[in-house]
């Protein structure tokens, strides 16, 4: 059986951003639990979470390390879980105002 190759592709999603160690995460699919390089499984004294993919954003962060959370654009290679970070994008999903022109 061949696994299925996906194309990478640009996307946008939300983010979060440690204030501790920089990282920026997302999580790719439902059930992609991704931290953050200083994130400690057992004290969580430091670091953030994201997890839930395209179906939800949860998100979880030590009390004294609150993440900065933001609206970007990323390559993703789904083929190998990995993705990179591009740009900020404003988030279109609170701004849906379909009565506005669209200009030229
Ligand atoms: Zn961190």
């Amino acid at each position: 059986m061949k696994k299925p190759i996906y194309p990478i592709v640009q996307r946008k999603k939300s983010y979060l951003k440690c204030i501790n160690c920089s990282d920026i995460i997302i999580s790719l699919h439902r059930h992609d639990f991704r931290t953050c390089s200083c994130y400690e499984n057992d004290s969580h004294t430091t670091g953030c979470f994201v997890d839930g993919g395209d179906d939800y954003f949860r998100i979880g962060y030590s009390k004294e390390n609150m993440p900065a959370s933001g609206y970007g654009l990323f390559e993703i290679d789904y083929n190998k879980g990995k993705f990179r970070y591009l740009e900020e994008v404003p988030n279109e999903e609170q701004t849906t105002n379909t009565d506005a022109p669209t200009g030229g």
